[in-house]
Protein backbone atom coordinates (compact mmCIF):
# COMPACT_ATOMS: atom_id res chain seq x y z
CA UNK A 1 0.00 0.00 0.00
CA UNK A 2 1.30 3.41 -1.20
CA UNK A 3 -0.05 6.92 -0.36
CA UNK A 4 -0.64 8.16 -4.14
CA UNK A 5 2.37 10.53 -4.64
CA UNK A 6 0.54 13.92 -3.77
CA UNK A 7 -0.83 12.71 -0.78
CA UNK A 8 0.67 14.66 1.71
CA UNK A 9 -2.04 16.94 3.70
CA UNK A 10 0.09 19.86 2.51
CA UNK A 11 -1.23 19.00 -0.84
CA UNK A 12 -4.64 17.72 -0.42
CA UNK A 13 -5.35 19.82 1.73
CA UNK A 14 -4.78 22.78 -1.22
CA UNK A 15 -7.45 20.83 -3.24
CA UNK A 16 -10.59 21.93 -3.82
CA UNK A 17 -13.73 19.93 -2.10
CA UNK A 18 -14.51 18.73 -5.55
CA UNK A 19 -11.04 17.23 -5.89
CA UNK A 20 -11.30 16.70 -2.31
CA UNK A 21 -14.29 13.88 -3.14
CA UNK A 22 -12.89 11.73 -5.71
CA UNK A 23 -8.76 11.60 -4.66
CA UNK A 24 -8.60 12.29 -1.14
CA UNK A 25 -6.86 9.33 1.02
CA UNK A 26 -6.54 7.27 -2.34
CA UNK A 27 -3.59 4.77 -1.37
CA UNK A 28 -2.79 2.28 -3.64
CA UNK A 29 -1.65 -1.46 -3.70
CA UNK A 30 1.15 -2.89 -5.83
CA UNK A 31 -1.27 -2.82 -8.41
CA UNK A 32 -2.25 0.20 -9.02
CA UNK A 33 -5.98 0.39 -9.55
CA UNK A 34 -7.85 3.19 -10.05
CA UNK A 35 -10.84 2.96 -8.02
CA UNK A 36 -10.15 2.21 -4.29
CA UNK A 37 -9.27 -1.61 -3.27
CA UNK A 38 -11.62 -3.20 -0.66
CA UNK A 39 -9.96 -4.96 1.72
CA UNK A 40 -12.15 -7.72 3.31
CA UNK A 41 -9.76 -8.56 6.16
CA UNK A 42 -10.14 -9.03 9.95
CA UNK A 43 -6.10 -9.56 10.29
CA UNK A 44 -2.92 -8.88 9.40
CA UNK A 45 0.42 -11.03 9.58
CA UNK A 46 4.34 -10.07 10.55
CA UNK A 47 7.45 -11.63 9.25
CA UNK A 48 8.91 -11.92 12.16
CA UNK A 49 7.62 -12.21 15.76
CA UNK A 50 9.29 -8.84 16.65
CA UNK A 51 7.22 -6.99 14.10
CA UNK A 52 3.88 -8.39 16.08
CA UNK A 53 5.62 -6.84 19.39
CA UNK A 54 6.70 -3.54 17.62
CA UNK A 55 3.66 -2.93 16.21
CA UNK A 56 1.23 -3.20 19.24
CA UNK A 57 4.35 -1.55 21.22
CA UNK A 58 2.86 1.86 18.46
CA UNK A 59 6.84 1.47 17.23
CA UNK A 60 6.48 0.13 13.96
CA UNK A 61 4.18 1.41 11.34
CA UNK A 62 1.32 -1.32 10.34
CA UNK A 63 -1.65 -2.74 11.03
CA UNK A 64 -2.74 -5.23 13.49
CA UNK A 65 -6.37 -5.71 13.62
CA UNK A 66 -9.55 -4.27 11.42
CA UNK A 67 -11.14 -3.32 14.95
CA UNK A 68 -8.40 -0.79 15.10
CA UNK A 69 -7.15 -0.32 11.21
CA UNK A 70 -7.73 -1.68 8.11
CA UNK A 71 -6.50 0.24 4.63
CA UNK A 72 -10.40 0.49 2.67
CA UNK A 73 -11.31 2.20 6.20
CA UNK A 74 -8.71 4.80 6.83
CA UNK A 75 -8.77 5.84 3.22
CA UNK A 76 -12.54 6.54 3.73
CA UNK A 77 -11.70 8.49 7.27
CA UNK A 78 -8.78 10.60 4.89
CA UNK A 79 -11.06 12.04 2.28
CA UNK A 80 -14.08 12.64 4.83
CA UNK A 81 -11.44 14.60 7.11
CA UNK A 82 -10.34 16.35 4.17
CA UNK A 83 -14.24 17.17 2.73
CA UNK A 84 -14.63 18.10 6.58
CA UNK A 85 -11.72 20.49 6.90
CA UNK A 86 -10.90 18.30 10.11
CA UNK A 87 -8.16 17.24 11.31
CA UNK A 88 -8.86 13.89 11.63
CA UNK A 89 -11.81 11.56 11.09
CA UNK A 90 -13.04 8.02 12.77
CA UNK A 91 -15.59 6.20 10.91
CA UNK A 92 -18.49 3.73 13.29
CA UNK A 93 -20.37 1.74 12.13
CA UNK A 94 -23.66 3.72 12.23
CA UNK A 95 -24.54 7.31 13.06
CA UNK A 96 -25.75 6.68 16.34
CA UNK A 97 -22.45 4.34 16.73
CA UNK A 98 -21.12 7.43 16.13
CA UNK A 99 -22.90 9.89 18.22
CA UNK A 100 -23.27 7.62 21.44
CA UNK A 101 -19.07 7.58 20.95
CA UNK A 102 -18.47 10.90 20.28
CA UNK A 103 -20.39 11.41 23.70
CA UNK A 104 -19.38 8.62 25.69
CA UNK A 105 -15.47 8.83 24.99
CA UNK A 106 -15.41 12.59 26.69
CA UNK A 107 -18.30 12.62 29.37
CA UNK A 108 -18.30 10.83 32.70
CA UNK A 109 -20.44 10.71 36.12
CA UNK A 110 -20.64 13.99 37.72
CA UNK A 111 -20.43 15.94 34.04
CA UNK A 112 -22.95 17.55 32.31
CA UNK A 113 -24.36 18.50 28.85
CA UNK A 114 -26.78 20.65 27.26
CA UNK A 115 -28.12 18.91 24.16
CA UNK A 116 -31.04 20.57 21.18
CA UNK A 117 -34.87 19.48 22.06
CA UNK A 118 -35.16 19.00 17.98
CA UNK A 119 -33.33 15.93 17.19
CA UNK A 120 -33.52 12.63 15.81
CA UNK A 121 -35.40 10.18 18.34
CA UNK A 122 -32.28 8.50 19.22
CA UNK A 123 -30.02 11.19 19.69
CA UNK A 124 -32.92 12.53 22.41
CA UNK A 125 -32.61 9.35 23.86
CA UNK A 126 -28.82 9.15 24.36
CA UNK A 127 -29.44 12.41 26.22
CA UNK A 128 -32.96 11.87 28.23
CA UNK A 129 -32.40 8.29 29.34
CA UNK A 130 -28.54 6.55 28.48
CA UNK A 131 -26.09 9.15 30.21
CA UNK A 132 -28.29 9.85 32.85
CA UNK A 133 -27.96 6.27 33.64
CA UNK A 134 -24.55 6.97 34.26
CA UNK A 135 -24.73 9.73 36.32
CA UNK A 136 -24.14 12.57 33.52
CA UNK A 137 -26.22 15.42 33.85
CA UNK A 138 -28.75 16.62 30.78
CA UNK A 139 -30.55 19.58 30.32
CA UNK A 140 -32.75 20.62 26.92
CA UNK A 141 -33.44 23.55 25.40
CA UNK A 142 -34.62 24.93 22.53
CA UNK A 143 -31.46 25.29 20.12
CA UNK A 144 -32.73 27.65 18.15
CA UNK A 145 -32.40 30.42 20.60
CA UNK A 146 -28.05 30.68 21.47
CA UNK A 147 -29.33 32.27 24.86
CA UNK A 148 -30.99 29.30 25.70
CA UNK A 149 -27.30 27.58 25.87
CA UNK A 150 -26.10 30.43 27.72
CA UNK A 151 -28.93 30.05 30.55
CA UNK A 152 -28.37 26.15 30.64
CA UNK A 153 -23.91 26.20 31.31
CA UNK A 154 -23.41 24.91 35.17
CA UNK A 155 -19.54 25.13 36.11
CA UNK A 156 -19.60 21.26 35.37
CA UNK A 157 -20.70 21.43 31.72
CA UNK A 158 -18.34 19.81 28.89
CA UNK A 159 -20.29 19.77 26.07
CA UNK A 160 -22.89 20.96 23.34
CA UNK A 161 -24.78 18.65 21.35
CA UNK A 162 -27.68 19.58 18.91
CA UNK A 163 -27.89 19.14 14.76
CA UNK A 164 -28.98 21.79 12.61
CA UNK A 165 -31.01 21.74 10.38
CA UNK A 166 -32.88 19.14 13.39
CA UNK A 167 -34.52 16.17 12.43
CA UNK A 168 -37.46 16.07 11.36
CA UNK A 169 -39.03 19.88 12.44
CA UNK A 170 -35.83 21.46 10.07
CA UNK A 171 -34.97 23.99 13.22
CA UNK A 172 -31.50 25.47 12.46
CA UNK A 173 -28.89 26.29 15.31
CA UNK A 174 -26.89 29.56 14.65
CA UNK A 175 -23.46 27.92 14.55
CA UNK A 176 -21.04 31.05 14.82
CA UNK A 177 -23.03 32.35 18.23
CA UNK A 178 -23.73 28.99 19.80
CA UNK A 179 -19.97 27.78 19.05
CA UNK A 180 -19.03 30.69 20.29
CA UNK A 181 -20.66 30.70 23.65
CA UNK A 182 -18.96 27.13 24.05
CA UNK A 183 -15.64 28.34 23.55
CA UNK A 184 -15.79 30.88 25.80
CA UNK A 185 -16.40 28.26 28.25
CA UNK A 186 -14.32 25.86 27.78
CA UNK A 187 -17.23 23.79 26.90
CA UNK A 188 -16.92 21.20 23.70
CA UNK A 189 -19.43 21.57 21.00
CA UNK A 190 -20.84 18.02 19.22
CA UNK A 191 -22.63 18.86 16.17
CA UNK A 192 -24.98 16.02 13.81
CA UNK A 193 -23.92 17.65 10.84
CA UNK A 194 -25.92 14.61 8.73
CA UNK A 195 -28.65 16.25 7.50
CA UNK A 196 -26.54 19.10 5.02
CA UNK A 197 -23.30 17.21 5.09
CA UNK A 198 -19.50 19.55 4.85
CA UNK A 199 -20.99 19.75 0.83
CA UNK A 200 -23.31 22.29 2.51
CA UNK A 201 -22.30 23.54 5.48
CA UNK A 202 -18.78 22.92 7.70
CA UNK A 203 -19.61 23.96 11.37
CA UNK A 204 -15.88 23.64 11.96
CA UNK A 205 -15.91 27.09 10.20
CA UNK A 206 -18.08 28.25 12.47
CA UNK A 207 -15.79 26.70 15.63
CA UNK A 208 -17.20 23.54 16.45
CA UNK A 209 -15.38 21.25 17.84
CA UNK A 210 -16.41 17.93 16.99
CA UNK A 211 -18.54 16.68 13.82
CA UNK A 212 -20.86 13.44 13.91
CA UNK A 213 -22.44 11.76 10.67
CA UNK A 214 -24.60 9.37 9.90
CA UNK A 215 -23.08 8.60 6.81
CA UNK A 216 -25.98 5.80 5.81
CA UNK A 217 -27.78 9.13 4.83
CA UNK A 218 -26.43 11.51 2.02
CA UNK A 219 -22.85 10.35 2.01
CA UNK A 220 -23.95 6.86 1.02
CA UNK A 221 -26.82 8.44 -0.55
CA UNK A 222 -28.29 5.56 -2.28
CA UNK A 223 -29.46 3.43 0.43
CA UNK A 224 -27.55 1.03 0.66
CA UNK A 225 -25.42 0.59 3.55
CA UNK A 226 -25.08 2.35 7.10
CA UNK A 227 -21.75 4.45 8.42
CA UNK A 228 -21.47 6.89 10.85
CA UNK A 229 -18.21 9.30 12.15
CA UNK A 230 -16.77 11.72 13.76
CA UNK A 231 -14.39 14.47 12.86
CA UNK A 232 -12.33 16.56 14.91
CA UNK A 233 -8.56 17.32 16.03
CA UNK A 234 -6.29 15.13 15.48
CA UNK A 235 -5.41 14.80 19.21
CA UNK A 236 -9.36 14.57 20.38
CA UNK A 237 -9.69 11.42 17.42
CA UNK A 238 -6.53 10.27 18.79
CA UNK A 239 -6.47 10.41 22.78
CA UNK A 240 -10.04 11.24 23.28
CA UNK A 241 -12.22 8.71 20.74
CA UNK A 242 -9.35 6.23 19.81
CA UNK A 243 -9.15 4.55 23.41
CA UNK A 244 -12.98 4.24 23.72
CA UNK A 245 -14.06 2.77 20.22
CA UNK A 246 -10.24 0.30 20.21
CA UNK A 247 -11.78 -1.18 23.01
CA UNK A 248 -15.49 -0.81 22.69
CA UNK A 249 -15.59 -1.88 19.14
CA UNK A 250 -17.95 0.30 17.01
CA UNK A 251 -16.04 -0.05 14.01
CA UNK A 252 -16.85 0.14 10.94
CA UNK A 253 -16.83 -2.87 8.47
CA UNK A 254 -14.63 -2.72 5.19
CA UNK A 255 -17.05 -3.11 2.74
CA UNK A 256 -19.68 -0.42 3.72
CA UNK A 257 -16.41 1.62 3.98
CA UNK A 258 -16.00 0.96 0.58
CA UNK A 259 -19.36 2.01 -0.34
CA UNK A 260 -19.55 5.05 1.33
CA UNK A 261 -16.12 6.03 -0.34
CA UNK A 262 -17.47 5.90 -3.48
CA UNK A 263 -20.57 7.56 -2.85
CA UNK A 264 -18.70 10.31 -1.36
CA UNK A 265 -17.37 10.65 -5.27
CA UNK A 266 -20.63 12.11 -6.34
CA UNK A 267 -22.25 13.57 -3.03
CA UNK A 268 -21.38 17.31 -4.34
CA UNK A 269 -23.76 16.44 -7.66
CA UNK A 270 -26.40 14.58 -5.99
CA UNK A 271 -26.94 16.72 -2.89
CA UNK A 272 -27.45 19.59 -4.76
CA UNK A 273 -29.29 18.27 -7.27
CA UNK A 274 -31.65 16.87 -4.57
CA UNK A 275 -31.37 20.48 -2.84
CA UNK A 276 -33.01 21.98 -6.33
CA UNK A 277 -35.76 19.39 -6.84
CA UNK A 278 -36.65 19.56 -2.47
CA UNK A 279 -37.02 23.09 -3.47
CA UNK A 280 -38.79 22.97 -6.09
CA UNK A 281 -41.26 20.34 -4.21
CA UNK A 282 -41.59 22.73 -0.99
CA UNK A 283 -42.83 25.27 -3.47
CA UNK A 284 -45.34 23.36 -4.67
CA UNK A 285 -46.57 22.06 -1.00
CA UNK A 286 -46.31 25.42 0.35
CA UNK A 287 -49.99 26.81 0.26
CA UNK A 288 -51.41 23.47 -0.07
CA UNK A 289 -50.85 22.25 3.26
CA UNK A 290 -51.14 23.43 6.88
CA UNK A 291 -46.69 24.72 6.62
CA UNK A 292 -43.67 23.62 5.06
CA UNK A 293 -40.60 23.63 7.04
CA UNK A 294 -37.87 24.17 4.96
CA UNK A 295 -35.01 26.58 5.91
CA UNK A 296 -34.73 28.00 2.31
CA UNK A 297 -38.25 29.29 1.64
CA UNK A 298 -38.87 32.66 2.65
CA UNK A 299 -41.54 31.39 5.32
CA UNK A 300 -38.86 29.72 7.06
CA UNK A 301 -38.48 31.86 10.51
CA UNK A 302 -34.80 31.22 10.19
CA UNK A 303 -34.78 31.77 6.73
CA UNK A 304 -31.58 34.47 6.73
CA UNK A 305 -29.87 32.10 9.07
CA UNK A 306 -30.27 28.78 7.31
CA UNK A 307 -28.82 30.89 4.14
CA UNK A 308 -26.15 32.13 5.74
CA UNK A 309 -24.75 29.13 7.16
CA UNK A 310 -25.60 26.35 4.38
CA UNK A 311 -24.90 26.36 0.65
CA UNK A 312 -28.21 25.04 -0.48
CA UNK A 313 -31.43 23.48 1.04
CA UNK A 314 -30.68 20.15 1.30
CA UNK A 315 -32.51 17.31 0.43
CA UNK A 316 -34.72 16.97 3.32
CA UNK A 317 -37.94 19.02 4.76
CA UNK A 318 -40.95 18.64 6.49
CA UNK A 319 -44.53 19.49 6.29
CA UNK A 320 -47.84 19.54 8.05
CA UNK A 321 -51.23 18.39 7.46
CA UNK A 322 -54.00 18.52 10.24
CA UNK A 323 -53.70 14.90 12.46
CA UNK A 324 -52.55 11.53 11.66
CA UNK A 325 -55.56 10.22 9.84
CA UNK A 326 -54.32 13.06 7.00
CA UNK A 327 -51.13 12.03 7.19
CA UNK A 328 -51.71 8.41 7.31
CA UNK A 329 -54.24 8.79 4.01
CA UNK A 330 -51.61 11.31 2.22
CA UNK A 331 -48.65 8.71 2.85
CA UNK A 332 -50.73 5.49 1.68
CA UNK A 333 -52.08 7.84 -1.50
CA UNK A 334 -48.32 7.57 -3.14
CA UNK A 335 -47.73 5.79 -5.65
CA UNK A 336 -44.07 6.79 -7.01
CA UNK A 337 -42.89 8.22 -3.58
CA UNK A 338 -41.96 5.50 -1.32
CA UNK A 339 -43.47 5.30 2.36
CA UNK A 340 -39.86 4.85 4.41
CA UNK A 341 -37.87 6.43 7.73
CA UNK A 342 -34.79 6.18 5.54
CA UNK A 343 -33.52 9.69 4.20
CA UNK A 344 -30.51 11.27 2.35
CA UNK A 345 -31.75 8.26 -0.31
CA UNK A 346 -31.25 9.07 -4.14
CA UNK A 347 -35.13 8.14 -3.98
CA UNK A 348 -37.90 10.04 -2.72
CA UNK A 349 -39.49 8.77 0.24
CA UNK A 350 -41.92 9.93 2.93
CA UNK A 351 -42.79 9.12 6.48
CA UNK A 352 -44.61 9.96 9.30
CA UNK A 353 -42.47 10.77 12.73
CA UNK A 354 -44.76 10.57 15.37
CA UNK A 355 -45.24 6.86 14.51
CA UNK A 356 -41.92 6.00 13.47
CA UNK A 357 -38.60 7.87 13.94
CA UNK A 358 -39.82 9.56 17.00
CA UNK A 359 -42.36 6.49 18.55
CA UNK A 360 -39.78 5.97 21.04
CA UNK A 361 -40.19 9.44 22.17
CA UNK A 362 -42.46 10.20 24.95
CA UNK A 363 -45.23 12.18 23.74
CA UNK A 364 -44.85 15.58 25.51
CA UNK A 365 -41.66 15.82 24.39
CA UNK A 366 -42.62 14.94 20.99
CA UNK A 367 -45.11 17.85 20.74
CA UNK A 368 -42.73 20.21 22.93
CA UNK A 369 -39.69 20.01 20.20
CA UNK A 370 -42.57 20.27 17.30
CA UNK A 371 -43.06 16.76 16.01
CA UNK A 372 -46.94 16.72 15.97
CA UNK A 373 -49.42 14.29 14.65
CA UNK A 374 -49.74 15.77 11.44
CA UNK A 375 -46.07 16.11 10.84
CA UNK A 376 -44.86 14.46 7.69
CA UNK A 377 -41.18 14.58 6.53
CA UNK A 378 -40.16 14.06 2.60
CA UNK A 379 -36.77 13.16 1.57
CA UNK A 380 -36.50 14.15 -2.11
CA UNK A 381 -34.56 12.14 -4.58
CA UNK A 382 -33.43 12.44 -7.99
CA UNK A 383 -36.40 11.37 -9.68
CA UNK A 384 -37.19 14.14 -12.10
CA UNK A 385 -39.12 16.54 -9.57
CA UNK A 386 -42.72 16.81 -11.84
CA UNK A 387 -42.77 13.10 -11.38
CA UNK A 388 -42.25 13.73 -7.52
CA UNK A 389 -44.73 16.75 -7.91
CA UNK A 390 -47.67 14.66 -10.00
CA UNK A 391 -47.37 11.84 -6.80
CA UNK A 392 -47.76 14.20 -4.35
CA UNK A 393 -50.66 16.45 -5.97
CA UNK A 394 -52.69 13.21 -6.42
CA UNK A 395 -52.25 11.74 -2.84
CA UNK A 396 -53.34 15.10 -1.15
CA UNK A 397 -56.08 15.10 -3.51
CA UNK A 398 -57.14 11.67 -2.24
CA UNK A 399 -56.80 12.98 1.39
CA UNK A 400 -58.90 15.96 0.75
CA UNK A 401 -56.19 18.18 0.44
C1 LIG B 1 -30.23 8.87 10.81
C2 LIG B 1 -29.71 9.85 11.77
C3 LIG B 1 -28.92 9.43 12.83
C4 LIG B 1 -28.60 7.98 13.08
O1 LIG B 1 -27.84 7.39 12.07
P1 LIG B 1 -27.83 5.82 11.76
O2 LIG B 1 -26.83 5.69 10.65
O3 LIG B 1 -29.22 5.46 11.33
O4 LIG B 1 -27.45 5.11 12.99
C5 LIG B 1 -28.44 10.40 13.69
N1 LIG B 1 -28.71 11.71 13.51
C6 LIG B 1 -29.48 12.13 12.48
C7 LIG B 1 -29.74 13.59 12.34
C8 LIG B 1 -30.01 11.24 11.58
O5 LIG B 1 -30.77 11.66 10.57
Amino acid sequence: MKRKAGQDRSITASWRPATRAIRGGTARSEWGETSEALFLTSGYSYDRAEDAAARFAGEQVGMTYSRLQNPTVEMLEERISLLEGAEACRTMATGMAAMTAALLCQLESGDHLVGGRAAFGSCRWLTDTLLPKFGIATTIVDARDPQAFVDAVRPNTKVFFFETPANPTMDVVDLAAVCAIARERGIRTVVDNAFATPALQRPMEYGADITAYSATKMMDGQGRVLAGAVCGTRSFIDEVLLPFTRNTGPTLAPFNAWVVMKGLETLDLRIRRQSDNALAVARFLEGRVKRVNCPFLPSHPQHNLAISQMDAAGPIFSLEVEDRPQAFALLNGLALVDISNNIGDSRSLMTHPASTTHSGVAEEKRIEMGVTEGLLRLNVGLEDPADVIADLDQALGGAGL
